[in-house]
């Protein structure tokens, strides 16, 4: 009897041993900016009702729950948050790449390539932006644009795509421009292959060598703004990652993140229908994931999880549960922002624009009615709301014919918009779609993760955000 179990005791140990000494060939990571549980709750029930079946990223069989606090604040950035996911260590807000003392520890990433394997990077935010360069950057501030672009092309890695670099890297003043000039010509001096077109990207073969996309000099458009003409300017998030995978496949494995970089600025504008929409695009490139692993299912981890939460969403609201309806989404076609400056050229060009003319372009590009019974229709609105509408967009009107709104800034995505009707219009669909936002800003909430493949069940329970970048990281110390 004794014999027996110690016997068990040895099989269990050898068994766990025998786990965490396995190390996975292929990992995916993927990382939702501002991603919590609600956002995916959210985007789930969205997915569902469209017909589209459930979240893949939910549908990953281990889950866990990771605190996303930095070093030094309860509510972390992306930059410290990413340093944690990547290089397995608590930084301070705005550092990227090093502990809190600020010393440069190397991410998981950079420890793949040390090891023999290729890595990837891709993201739909500028490719030199914080989530992306908690992988590669060498212990710096996020706000050191060339330092960080120059740790991009200095990291060797293989395949970099999605938005530019940074609009602000090329500055000459910067005293890094000094040592490496202009960054792209560096690139391509130390073997990158700048891709600037969809055309010539999806014709990159393997013997083409390393990638670095430049579609863009600043960040994809949002999912729900592309429009024909911007479908042929940037690849879809999977066909990013699947000409990712086609690059960089070798008989060594590899390490790829994908970020879906956008969902954190369209969660600070509190706009869900642009936010479920970019969650499932990064879904719909985790099932490029799920498709690689079908080929090697042995040898591949597919991790999901998000860095923080933004917005301070919740998913139903008090007293409108039985009316609302996340479908209703679908009637938003253009986000808060594409909205606002599509107002703005237009009374631009047109300063006899009037509310009837707003209410044309607010129901072909929100769904929202002003005729109907709102019992009978949850698109028609109430008098009352209708009332503000019509006070919002005289306020902005009389803003935009003085000038006082200027043309928007694609990268000043924190700033609260000036534009108080798409503010308003969000707040009720928002209320109609059944979900609620506390805040413009990022909250200090737990975000799941969830894994499938090998190696998965570690990511399983609770955890610091910093675990995770130390399991990663395991798998390629020696
Ligand atoms: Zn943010």
């Amino acid at each position: 009897m004794k014999l027996t179990r110690w016997l068990v005791c040895f099989a269990v140990f050898a068994f766990s041993l025998a786990l965490y000494a396995a190390s996975p060939k292929y990992v995916f990571m993927f990382i939702g900016d501002g991603m919590a549980a609600n956002h995916r709750v959210m985007t789930d029930q969205f997915s569902r009702q469209i017909g589209r079946g459930p979240l893949a990223m939910d549908q990953l069989t281990v889950k866990g729950l990771t605190t996303t606090l930095s070093a030094d604040k309860l509510i972390t950035d992306s930059a410290a948050a990413s340093t944690a996911l990547a290089c397995g260590v608590k930084a301070k807000n705005c550092m990227l790449g090093c502990d809190a003392d600020g010393n440069y520890v190397p991410s998981c990433a950079t420890l793949a390539k040390a090891s023999g394997k290729k890595v990837g990077i891709i993201t739909t935010v500028t490719t030199t932006h914080a989530t992306p360069g908690g992988f590669y950057v060498r212990g710096r501030s996020r706000g050191k644009n060339y330092a960080v672009a120059a740790d991009l092309v200095n990291s060797g890695f293989d395949f970099f795509a999605g938005g530019g670099l940074d609009r602000k890297f090329d500055d000459e003043k910067d005293s890094d421009y000094k040592k490496y000039g202009n960054i792209y010509e560096y690139a391509k001096k130390k073997g990158y292959n700048v891709v600037t077109t969809k055309k010539d990207f999806l014709a990159l073969k393997p013997s083409d060598g390393k990638v670095l996309t430049r579609f863009t000099d600043l960040v994809y458009p949002y999912d729900i703004d592309i429009t024909n003409d911007e479908a042929e300017v940037y690849p879809t998030l999977p066909e990013l990652l699947e000409k990712c995978i086609a690059m960089i496949d070798n008989p060594e494995g590899f390490f790829i993140m994908v970020e879906g970089g956008r969902i954190d600025w369209s969660a600070h504008a509190n706009d869900a229908a642009t936010t479920v929409r970019d969650i499932i695009a990064l879904d719909d490139a985790v099932k490029v994931a799920l498709d690689f692993m079908k080929k090697h299912p042995e040898e591949t981890l597919v991790v999901a999880t998000g860095d923080h939460e933004t917005g301070g969403l919740t998913a139903g609201i008090a007293g409108v549960t039985s009316t609302c309806d996340i479908s209703i989404l679908t009637n938003q076609t253009i986000s808060a922002r594409e909205f606002d400056e599509k107002m703005r050229q237009i009374v631009l060009k047109n300063p006899k624009f009037n509310f009837e003319d707003a209410k044309a372009m607010i129901t072909a590009r929100f769904g929202l009615k002003f005729e109907g019974d709102p019992k009978k229709d949850l698109m028609v609105l109430s008098e009352s709301e209708i009332a503000k509408v019509k006070a919002d967009f005289e306020a902005d009107l009389a803003k935009l014919l003085a000038n006082i709104i200027k043309k928007k800034d694609a990268v000043e995505y924190l700033t609260i918009s000036k534009h108080r009707l798409s503010i308003r219009l969000l707040k009720i669909i928002s209320k109609r779609a059944g979900v609620s936002w506390a805040h413009t800003h990022h909250s200090g909430q737990p975000v799941i993760i969830s894994a499938e493949g090998c190696c998965a069940e570690r990511f399983k329970g609770k955890m610091e955000n910093s675990e995770v970048g130390k399991i990663l990281k395991s798998f390629y110390e020696k």
